[in-house]
Protein backbone atom coordinates (compact mmCIF):
# COMPACT_ATOMS: atom_id res chain seq x y z
CA UNK A 1 0.00 0.00 0.00
CA UNK A 2 1.78 3.14 -0.70
CA UNK A 3 0.88 6.92 -1.72
CA UNK A 4 -2.01 8.50 0.28
CA UNK A 5 -2.91 5.12 1.64
CA UNK A 6 0.51 4.60 2.79
CA UNK A 7 -0.48 3.31 6.81
CA UNK A 8 -4.01 3.39 6.95
CA UNK A 9 -5.95 0.84 8.26
CA UNK A 10 -9.25 0.42 9.47
CA UNK A 11 -9.52 0.37 12.41
CA UNK A 12 -9.98 -2.27 15.62
CA UNK A 13 -13.15 -2.45 18.30
CA UNK A 14 -10.71 -0.66 20.76
CA UNK A 15 -9.13 1.80 18.26
CA UNK A 16 -12.29 2.67 17.26
CA UNK A 17 -13.72 3.62 20.72
CA UNK A 18 -10.42 5.45 21.01
CA UNK A 19 -10.68 7.55 18.14
CA UNK A 20 -14.40 8.52 18.65
CA UNK A 21 -13.80 9.47 22.01
CA UNK A 22 -10.55 11.89 21.14
CA UNK A 23 -12.10 13.50 18.27
CA UNK A 24 -15.30 13.96 20.53
CA UNK A 25 -17.79 11.74 18.48
CA UNK A 26 -21.12 9.85 19.63
CA UNK A 27 -19.84 6.40 20.75
CA UNK A 28 -20.27 3.97 18.07
CA UNK A 29 -23.79 1.84 19.52
CA UNK A 30 -22.81 -1.74 20.43
CA UNK A 31 -24.96 -4.16 22.74
CA UNK A 32 -22.09 -3.78 25.00
CA UNK A 33 -21.66 -0.31 25.15
CA UNK A 34 -25.51 0.21 26.16
CA UNK A 35 -25.08 -1.72 28.46
CA UNK A 36 -21.98 -0.33 30.13
CA UNK A 37 -23.80 3.19 30.01
CA UNK A 38 -27.20 1.38 31.90
CA UNK A 39 -25.32 0.33 34.85
CA UNK A 40 -23.49 3.88 35.00
CA UNK A 41 -25.20 5.66 38.27
CA UNK A 42 -27.36 8.85 37.44
CA UNK A 43 -26.00 11.76 37.86
CA UNK A 44 -27.25 14.02 40.53
CA UNK A 45 -26.33 17.57 41.54
CA UNK A 46 -26.64 19.33 44.89
CA UNK A 47 -27.72 22.38 43.61
CA UNK A 48 -31.29 20.69 42.40
CA UNK A 49 -32.23 19.64 45.65
CA UNK A 50 -30.37 22.60 48.08
CA UNK A 51 -32.01 25.61 47.51
CA UNK A 52 -29.07 27.93 49.78
CA UNK A 53 -26.30 25.68 47.81
CA UNK A 54 -27.50 27.05 44.68
CA UNK A 55 -28.29 30.20 45.74
CA UNK A 56 -24.63 30.58 46.34
CA UNK A 57 -23.18 29.57 43.52
CA UNK A 58 -25.37 31.50 41.61
CA UNK A 59 -24.36 34.69 43.12
CA UNK A 60 -20.59 33.95 44.00
CA UNK A 61 -20.21 33.04 39.81
CA UNK A 62 -22.00 36.04 38.90
CA UNK A 63 -19.81 38.14 40.48
CA UNK A 64 -16.48 36.49 39.30
CA UNK A 65 -18.05 36.63 35.88
CA UNK A 66 -18.42 40.45 36.78
CA UNK A 67 -15.09 40.69 38.32
CA UNK A 68 -13.56 39.13 34.82
CA UNK A 69 -15.76 41.70 32.56
CA UNK A 70 -14.56 44.41 34.50
CA UNK A 71 -10.89 43.28 33.45
CA UNK A 72 -11.76 42.96 29.96
CA UNK A 73 -12.90 46.18 29.38
CA UNK A 74 -10.05 48.67 29.40
CA UNK A 75 -8.46 46.95 26.12
CA UNK A 76 -12.35 46.71 24.81
CA UNK A 77 -12.54 50.60 25.14
CA UNK A 78 -9.19 51.23 23.69
CA UNK A 79 -9.88 48.74 20.61
CA UNK A 80 -12.68 51.24 20.17
CA UNK A 81 -10.48 54.29 20.06
CA UNK A 82 -8.10 53.56 17.54
CA UNK A 83 -7.57 53.90 14.03
CA UNK A 84 -8.92 51.45 11.75
CA UNK A 85 -7.53 50.17 8.29
CA UNK A 86 -9.62 49.09 4.84
CA UNK A 87 -9.99 45.36 4.85
CA UNK A 88 -9.58 45.33 1.01
CA UNK A 89 -5.53 45.94 2.13
CA UNK A 90 -5.86 42.47 3.17
CA UNK A 91 -7.17 40.68 0.35
CA UNK A 92 -3.65 39.62 -1.60
CA UNK A 93 -2.89 38.28 1.99
CA UNK A 94 -5.91 35.87 0.80
CA UNK A 95 -4.48 35.49 -2.50
CA UNK A 96 -1.42 34.03 -0.93
CA UNK A 97 -3.18 32.08 1.29
CA UNK A 98 -4.96 29.94 -0.78
CA UNK A 99 -1.43 30.10 -2.83
CA UNK A 100 0.34 28.04 0.28
CA UNK A 101 -2.54 25.91 1.27
CA UNK A 102 -2.39 24.17 -2.49
CA UNK A 103 0.93 23.93 -2.85
CA UNK A 104 0.40 21.50 0.05
CA UNK A 105 -3.02 19.89 -0.03
CA UNK A 106 -3.94 20.01 -4.04
CA UNK A 107 -2.96 16.32 -5.11
CA UNK A 108 -5.42 15.37 -2.05
CA UNK A 109 -8.00 17.70 -3.23
CA UNK A 110 -7.59 16.74 -6.65
CA UNK A 111 -8.79 13.46 -6.26
CA UNK A 112 -12.22 14.53 -3.78
CA UNK A 113 -15.76 13.20 -5.28
CA UNK A 114 -17.39 16.64 -5.58
CA UNK A 115 -20.42 17.70 -7.27
CA UNK A 116 -20.05 19.99 -10.33
CA UNK A 117 -21.68 22.72 -8.00
CA UNK A 118 -19.28 22.83 -5.31
CA UNK A 119 -16.32 22.47 -7.49
CA UNK A 120 -17.40 25.40 -9.68
CA UNK A 121 -17.48 27.09 -6.09
CA UNK A 122 -13.92 25.90 -5.08
CA UNK A 123 -12.58 27.13 -8.32
CA UNK A 124 -14.10 30.56 -7.90
CA UNK A 125 -13.03 30.65 -4.38
CA UNK A 126 -11.37 33.98 -3.83
CA UNK A 127 -10.69 36.19 -0.46
CA UNK A 128 -12.00 39.72 -1.22
CA UNK A 129 -13.56 42.35 1.05
CA UNK A 130 -15.80 44.22 -1.68
CA UNK A 131 -17.89 43.88 -4.54
CA UNK A 132 -21.37 42.61 -4.12
CA UNK A 133 -19.93 39.37 -1.89
CA UNK A 134 -17.49 40.35 0.23
CA UNK A 135 -16.59 37.07 2.35
CA UNK A 136 -14.00 39.06 4.64
CA UNK A 137 -16.32 40.70 6.63
CA UNK A 138 -15.47 43.70 9.44
CA UNK A 139 -15.80 41.78 13.30
CA UNK A 140 -16.97 44.98 14.56
CA UNK A 141 -19.33 45.93 12.03
CA UNK A 142 -22.92 45.09 13.35
CA UNK A 143 -24.12 44.75 9.53
CA UNK A 144 -21.42 42.87 8.23
CA UNK A 145 -21.88 40.40 11.64
CA UNK A 146 -25.47 39.65 10.71
CA UNK A 147 -24.93 38.95 6.77
CA UNK A 148 -22.28 36.74 8.11
CA UNK A 149 -23.93 34.79 10.20
CA UNK A 150 -22.83 35.58 13.26
CA UNK A 151 -24.65 38.80 14.82
CA UNK A 152 -22.87 40.52 17.56
CA UNK A 153 -24.37 38.75 21.19
CA UNK A 154 -22.93 39.92 24.14
CA UNK A 155 -24.47 37.00 25.79
CA UNK A 156 -22.49 34.65 23.88
CA UNK A 157 -19.13 36.96 25.00
CA UNK A 158 -20.47 35.82 28.73
CA UNK A 159 -20.73 32.08 28.07
CA UNK A 160 -17.63 32.23 26.65
CA UNK A 161 -15.66 34.29 29.94
CA UNK A 162 -17.02 31.71 32.47
CA UNK A 163 -16.30 28.43 30.32
CA UNK A 164 -12.72 29.64 30.33
CA UNK A 165 -11.80 32.25 33.32
CA UNK A 166 -9.71 30.33 35.45
CA UNK A 167 -11.53 32.43 38.54
CA UNK A 168 -15.18 30.83 37.25
CA UNK A 169 -13.89 27.62 36.41
CA UNK A 170 -12.26 26.93 39.95
CA UNK A 171 -15.67 28.16 41.69
CA UNK A 172 -17.50 25.35 39.10
CA UNK A 173 -15.68 22.87 40.30
CA UNK A 174 -15.85 23.68 43.87
CA UNK A 175 -19.81 23.04 43.56
CA UNK A 176 -19.61 20.00 41.18
CA UNK A 177 -21.41 22.31 39.03
CA UNK A 178 -21.12 21.06 35.82
CA UNK A 179 -23.38 22.93 32.98
CA UNK A 180 -21.83 21.72 29.71
CA UNK A 181 -22.28 17.84 30.28
CA UNK A 182 -24.19 17.64 33.62
CA UNK A 183 -27.98 17.10 34.10
CA UNK A 184 -30.42 19.49 32.29
CA UNK A 185 -30.81 21.33 35.70
CA UNK A 186 -27.04 22.38 35.70
CA UNK A 187 -27.36 23.71 32.13
CA UNK A 188 -30.45 25.78 33.01
CA UNK A 189 -29.23 27.20 36.37
CA UNK A 190 -26.06 28.51 34.11
CA UNK A 191 -28.52 29.42 31.28
CA UNK A 192 -31.66 31.69 32.78
CA UNK A 193 -30.56 32.29 36.75
CA UNK A 194 -26.37 33.26 35.72
CA UNK A 195 -26.08 34.06 31.90
CA UNK A 196 -29.55 36.10 31.22
CA UNK A 197 -29.60 38.13 33.98
CA UNK A 198 -25.84 39.16 33.55
CA UNK A 199 -26.42 39.55 29.85
CA UNK A 200 -29.52 42.09 31.00
CA UNK A 201 -27.58 43.97 33.38
CA UNK A 202 -24.30 44.38 31.25
CA UNK A 203 -25.64 44.43 27.80
CA UNK A 204 -23.65 47.09 26.41
CA UNK A 205 -20.67 46.26 27.61
CA UNK A 206 -20.88 43.01 26.92
CA UNK A 207 -21.66 43.87 23.55
CA UNK A 208 -18.93 45.84 22.92
CA UNK A 209 -16.24 42.76 24.16
CA UNK A 210 -17.99 40.41 21.70
CA UNK A 211 -17.73 43.43 18.78
CA UNK A 212 -14.56 44.62 19.61
CA UNK A 213 -13.38 40.98 19.23
CA UNK A 214 -10.39 39.00 17.28
CA UNK A 215 -10.77 36.81 13.89
CA UNK A 216 -13.63 34.67 13.47
CA UNK A 217 -15.03 32.38 10.46
CA UNK A 218 -18.34 30.96 9.75
CA UNK A 219 -17.08 27.85 7.64
CA UNK A 220 -20.50 27.39 6.35
CA UNK A 221 -20.99 30.97 4.90
CA UNK A 222 -17.03 30.63 3.53
CA UNK A 223 -17.20 34.24 5.70
CA UNK A 224 -14.19 35.36 7.67
CA UNK A 225 -14.18 38.35 10.31
CA UNK A 226 -11.49 40.51 10.40
CA UNK A 227 -10.17 43.44 12.79
CA UNK A 228 -9.72 46.82 11.36
CA UNK A 229 -8.42 48.41 14.46
CA UNK A 230 -5.14 49.09 14.39
CA UNK A 231 -2.76 49.86 16.98
CA UNK A 232 0.58 51.50 17.05
CA UNK A 233 -0.41 53.40 13.29
CA UNK A 234 -1.20 55.99 12.47
CA UNK A 235 -3.22 56.64 9.42
CA UNK A 236 -1.96 59.96 8.15
CA UNK A 237 1.53 57.62 7.49
CA UNK A 238 -0.56 55.92 4.75
CA UNK A 239 -0.03 51.85 4.69
CA UNK A 240 2.93 51.54 3.70
CA UNK A 241 4.80 51.36 7.31
CA UNK A 242 5.82 48.40 9.26
CA UNK A 243 2.31 48.32 11.79
CA UNK A 244 0.40 47.63 8.38
CA UNK A 245 2.70 44.86 6.39
CA UNK A 246 2.12 43.26 10.25
CA UNK A 247 -1.13 43.45 9.95
CA UNK A 248 -1.21 41.88 6.61
CA UNK A 249 1.20 39.03 7.83
CA UNK A 250 -1.45 38.27 10.38
CA UNK A 251 -4.23 37.91 8.01
CA UNK A 252 -1.53 35.58 5.89
CA UNK A 253 -1.79 33.20 8.55
CA UNK A 254 -5.07 33.86 9.73
CA UNK A 255 -6.62 32.77 6.34
CA UNK A 256 -4.17 29.69 5.98
CA UNK A 257 -6.71 28.32 8.36
CA UNK A 258 -10.07 29.71 7.10
CA UNK A 259 -8.69 28.19 3.71
CA UNK A 260 -8.53 25.01 5.09
CA UNK A 261 -12.30 25.02 6.01
CA UNK A 262 -12.92 25.80 2.09
CA UNK A 263 -11.77 22.35 1.10
CA UNK A 264 -13.47 20.11 3.62
CA UNK A 265 -15.05 17.72 1.94
CA UNK A 266 -18.99 17.96 2.25
CA UNK A 267 -19.47 14.42 3.77
CA UNK A 268 -17.42 15.00 6.43
CA UNK A 269 -19.84 17.15 8.52
CA UNK A 270 -22.68 14.52 7.70
CA UNK A 271 -20.45 11.76 9.02
CA UNK A 272 -19.34 13.80 12.33
CA UNK A 273 -22.33 15.30 13.82
CA UNK A 274 -23.97 14.73 17.18
CA UNK A 275 -27.43 13.14 16.43
CA UNK A 276 -30.09 15.98 15.57
CA UNK A 277 -27.33 18.95 14.70
CA UNK A 278 -29.01 20.74 12.14
CA UNK A 279 -27.20 22.10 10.42
CA UNK A 280 -24.39 19.29 10.65
CA UNK A 281 -21.46 20.88 11.65
CA UNK A 282 -18.96 18.26 13.13
CA UNK A 283 -17.66 18.29 16.57
CA UNK A 284 -15.91 21.35 17.26
CA UNK A 285 -12.65 18.90 17.71
CA UNK A 286 -13.44 17.68 14.19
CA UNK A 287 -14.21 21.13 12.74
CA UNK A 288 -11.80 23.30 14.20
CA UNK A 289 -9.00 20.62 15.74
CA UNK A 290 -8.95 18.98 12.31
CA UNK A 291 -8.58 22.28 10.42
CA UNK A 292 -5.93 23.50 12.69
CA UNK A 293 -3.75 20.69 12.67
CA UNK A 294 -3.78 21.01 8.96
CA UNK A 295 -2.45 24.78 9.34
CA UNK A 296 0.54 23.56 10.75
CA UNK A 297 1.14 21.19 8.09
CA UNK A 298 0.71 24.61 6.08
CA UNK A 299 2.99 26.60 8.17
CA UNK A 300 5.95 23.56 8.44
CA UNK A 301 5.76 23.79 4.83
CA UNK A 302 6.41 27.29 4.46
CA UNK A 303 8.55 27.68 7.47
CA UNK A 304 11.10 25.38 5.51
CA UNK A 305 10.97 27.90 2.45
CA UNK A 306 14.37 29.70 1.71
CA UNK A 307 14.31 33.20 2.71
CA UNK A 308 14.04 34.92 -0.87
CA UNK A 309 11.27 33.10 -1.58
CA UNK A 310 9.59 33.92 1.48
CA UNK A 311 10.39 37.67 0.75
CA UNK A 312 9.00 37.51 -2.43
CA UNK A 313 6.01 36.07 -1.18
CA UNK A 314 5.86 39.05 1.68
CA UNK A 315 6.51 41.85 -0.91
CA UNK A 316 3.34 40.09 -2.57
CA UNK A 317 1.07 40.64 0.02
CA UNK A 318 2.44 43.18 2.38
CA UNK A 319 3.12 45.61 -0.35
CA UNK A 320 6.91 45.99 1.68
CA UNK A 321 9.88 46.30 -0.89
CA UNK A 322 11.63 43.44 -1.61
CA UNK A 323 14.90 43.04 0.70
CA UNK A 324 13.50 44.91 3.36
CA UNK A 325 13.77 41.99 5.61
CA UNK A 326 10.12 41.02 5.71
CA UNK A 327 10.77 37.31 4.57
CA UNK A 328 13.19 36.79 7.87
CA UNK A 329 10.50 38.39 9.98
CA UNK A 330 7.97 36.18 7.97
CA UNK A 331 10.48 32.97 8.22
CA UNK A 332 10.62 33.21 12.50
CA UNK A 333 7.05 33.63 12.58
CA UNK A 334 6.05 30.77 10.52
CA UNK A 335 8.77 28.94 12.95
CA UNK A 336 7.64 29.36 15.98
CA UNK A 337 3.84 28.73 14.63
CA UNK A 338 1.46 27.42 17.44
CA UNK A 339 -2.30 27.15 17.34
CA UNK A 340 -3.98 29.83 18.79
CA UNK A 341 -5.28 28.80 22.75
CA UNK A 342 -8.22 28.43 21.86
CA UNK A 343 -7.74 25.36 19.40
CA UNK A 344 -4.53 23.75 21.68
CA UNK A 345 -7.34 21.08 23.19
CA UNK A 346 -8.73 20.18 20.13
CA UNK A 347 -5.33 19.69 18.23
CA UNK A 348 -3.98 17.98 21.19
CA UNK A 349 -6.95 15.51 20.82
CA UNK A 350 -6.27 15.30 17.10
CA UNK A 351 -2.59 14.63 17.39
CA UNK A 352 -3.53 11.63 19.55
CA UNK A 353 -6.48 10.30 17.67
CA UNK A 354 -3.57 10.15 14.57
CA UNK A 355 -1.50 8.29 16.78
CA UNK A 356 -3.90 5.78 16.98
CA UNK A 357 -4.48 5.73 13.17
CA UNK A 358 -1.18 5.64 12.84
CA UNK A 359 -0.66 8.10 10.82
CA UNK A 360 -2.10 11.20 9.84
CA UNK A 361 -3.05 9.84 5.88
CA UNK A 362 -6.17 8.54 7.20
CA UNK A 363 -6.97 12.40 8.63
CA UNK A 364 -6.43 13.46 5.46
CA UNK A 365 -8.61 10.94 3.56
CA UNK A 366 -11.70 11.66 5.99
CA UNK A 367 -10.95 15.70 5.46
CA UNK A 368 -10.48 16.18 2.02
CA UNK A 369 -12.37 13.21 0.00
CA UNK A 370 -14.89 11.76 2.38
CA UNK A 371 -12.86 8.92 3.46
CA UNK A 372 -14.60 8.89 6.66
CA UNK A 373 -14.47 5.17 7.14
CA UNK A 374 -10.68 5.81 8.52
CA UNK A 375 -12.32 7.19 11.31
CA UNK A 376 -14.48 4.52 11.82
CA UNK A 377 -18.01 6.51 10.45
CA UNK A 378 -19.45 5.26 7.51
CA UNK A 379 -22.44 5.55 5.74
CA UNK A 380 -24.75 1.94 5.43
CA UNK A 381 -28.21 3.58 4.62
CA UNK A 382 -27.83 6.00 7.42
CA UNK A 383 -24.85 7.33 8.81
CA UNK A 384 -22.95 5.29 11.38
CA UNK A 385 -24.97 1.78 11.74
CA UNK A 386 -22.12 0.07 10.63
CA UNK A 387 -19.02 -0.84 12.58
CA UNK A 388 -15.49 -1.73 10.89
CA UNK A 389 -14.20 -4.82 13.15
CA UNK A 390 -10.90 -6.30 12.46
CA UNK A 391 -10.01 -9.57 14.15
CA UNK A 392 -8.79 -8.85 17.96
CA UNK A 393 -5.13 -9.15 18.29
CA UNK A 394 -5.41 -11.06 15.07
CA UNK A 395 -4.54 -10.11 11.37
CA UNK A 396 -6.33 -6.71 9.99
CA UNK A 397 -9.60 -7.78 8.27
CA UNK A 398 -11.65 -6.03 5.65
CA UNK A 399 -15.20 -5.47 4.63
CA UNK A 400 -16.11 -8.51 2.50
CA UNK A 401 -15.53 -6.95 -1.18
CA UNK A 402 -19.07 -6.33 -2.60
CA UNK A 403 -17.62 -6.54 -6.47
CA UNK A 404 -17.26 -10.67 -5.78
CA UNK A 405 -20.55 -12.71 -5.26
CA UNK A 406 -18.82 -15.97 -3.78
CA UNK A 407 -15.31 -17.57 -2.66
CA UNK A 408 -14.93 -19.01 -6.51
CA UNK A 409 -14.95 -15.58 -8.10
CA UNK A 410 -12.82 -13.73 -5.34
CA UNK A 411 -9.99 -16.96 -5.08
CA UNK A 412 -9.83 -16.75 -9.25
CA UNK A 413 -9.29 -12.57 -8.78
CA UNK A 414 -6.67 -12.76 -5.71
CA UNK A 415 -4.29 -16.24 -6.89
CA UNK A 416 -5.11 -18.35 -3.81
CA UNK A 417 -7.78 -20.93 -3.92
CA UNK A 418 -11.19 -21.20 -2.31
CA UNK A 419 -10.22 -23.78 0.47
CA UNK A 420 -7.39 -21.40 1.52
CA UNK A 421 -9.37 -18.61 1.90
CA UNK A 422 -11.63 -20.71 3.55
CA UNK A 423 -8.80 -21.62 5.81
CA UNK A 424 -7.89 -17.90 6.55
CA UNK A 425 -11.59 -16.83 7.70
CA UNK A 426 -13.16 -19.58 9.71
CA UNK A 427 -15.60 -17.21 10.80
CA UNK A 428 -17.40 -16.95 7.32
CA UNK A 429 -21.02 -17.74 6.72
CA UNK A 430 -20.68 -21.37 5.30
CA UNK A 431 -22.54 -20.17 1.92
CA UNK A 432 -22.98 -16.82 0.38
CA UNK A 433 -24.26 -13.74 0.62
CA UNK A 434 -20.78 -12.70 1.96
CA UNK A 435 -21.76 -8.78 2.33
CA UNK A 436 -21.30 -7.17 5.62
CA UNK A 437 -19.00 -9.67 7.03
CA UNK A 438 -14.84 -9.40 7.36
CA UNK A 439 -12.90 -10.99 5.51
CA UNK A 440 -8.42 -11.24 6.08
CA UNK A 441 -7.06 -11.55 2.21
CA UNK A 442 -3.14 -10.79 2.63
CA UNK A 443 -1.76 -8.95 0.18
CA UNK A 444 -4.66 -7.14 -0.60
CA UNK A 445 -6.82 -4.08 1.03
CA UNK A 446 -10.80 -2.62 0.81
CA UNK A 447 -11.59 1.13 -0.51
CA UNK A 448 -15.27 2.63 -0.13
CA UNK A 449 -16.29 4.24 -3.15
CA UNK A 450 -17.26 7.76 -1.66
CA UNK A 451 -21.03 8.76 -3.69
CA UNK A 452 -21.58 12.50 -2.44
CA UNK A 453 -25.11 13.09 -2.16
CA UNK A 454 -24.62 15.92 0.43
CA UNK A 455 -26.22 18.61 -2.42
CA UNK A 456 -28.86 18.24 -5.20
CA UNK A 457 -26.23 16.64 -7.59
CA UNK A 458 -24.66 13.47 -6.85
CA UNK A 459 -20.47 13.09 -7.38
CA UNK A 460 -18.91 9.81 -7.21
CA UNK A 461 -15.22 8.58 -7.32
CA UNK A 462 -13.64 7.48 -10.36
CA UNK A 463 -11.38 5.21 -11.07
CA UNK A 464 -8.49 7.74 -11.73
CA UNK A 465 -8.95 9.10 -8.31
CA UNK A 466 -8.89 5.63 -6.72
CA UNK A 467 -5.50 4.85 -8.70
CA UNK A 468 -4.10 7.60 -7.70
CA UNK A 469 -5.28 7.47 -3.84
CA UNK A 470 -3.49 3.86 -3.58
CA UNK A 471 -1.03 4.76 -5.93
CA UNK A 472 -2.03 1.43 -8.22
CA UNK A 473 -2.66 1.77 -11.95
CA UNK A 474 -6.65 2.00 -12.52
CA UNK A 475 -6.81 -0.63 -15.17
CA UNK A 476 -5.58 -3.05 -12.46
CA UNK A 477 -7.77 -2.31 -9.69
CA UNK A 478 -10.96 -2.19 -12.50
CA UNK A 479 -10.14 -5.62 -13.91
CA UNK A 480 -9.22 -7.00 -10.52
CA UNK A 481 -13.28 -6.25 -9.77
CA UNK A 482 -14.50 -7.98 -12.34
CA UNK A 483 -14.71 -4.06 -14.60
CA UNK A 484 -18.02 -3.57 -13.40
CA UNK A 485 -20.54 -1.48 -15.81
CA UNK A 486 -21.13 1.34 -13.48
CA UNK A 487 -19.12 2.75 -10.38
CA UNK A 488 -19.91 0.34 -7.78
CA UNK A 489 -21.02 2.97 -5.90
CA UNK A 490 -20.88 2.97 -1.56
CA UNK A 491 -19.71 -0.40 -1.83
CA UNK A 492 -16.46 -1.83 -0.71
CA UNK A 493 -13.91 -2.90 -3.77
CA UNK A 494 -10.93 -4.83 -3.62
CA UNK A 495 -7.42 -3.16 -3.88
CA UNK A 496 -3.91 -4.71 -4.60
CA UNK A 497 -1.63 -3.65 -1.41
CA UNK A 498 1.18 -2.99 -4.09
ZN1 LIG B 1 -11.67 27.53 11.97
Amino acid sequence: MAGQRENTKLLTDGELDQVQALLGLPPITRARAAQASASKPERRWQGTTDAVFRAQLVSGLTSKLAARLAKELPEVRYKAGLPTIELTILEAAGHEAKAAVTEVFAEWTAQAPLTPSALDRRRKHQFTASGPDPNILDVANPDHRKKGGFPVNGRDTAKHLVANDDACKQMMTQYSFDPYTGTDDEAICLSSEILDPFYAANKNDLDECDRLGYWMANPDLGVIFAPRYLSGWDPQNGYNVPAVWQRKAVAYQKLIHEYIHVLQHPLLPHATSPAGQDPPRGTNTIKEGVCEYLTTQVMTHLARKPVDELDAIAAKFEGSPPGSGRGAVLQASLQKYTPPSDYTDAVDKVRQAIAVLGSDNGLLAAFFQGHTEYIGRYYTGKWLNGVLESSPGGPRSMPFPETFQNLDTLAAATGRSAAKIRQDNPQLTPAPPFGGQQIHLPGFHGHLMIVDTSGDEEACETWAMISAQHDIPASRIQQLNGNPDDMPARAWILVPDS
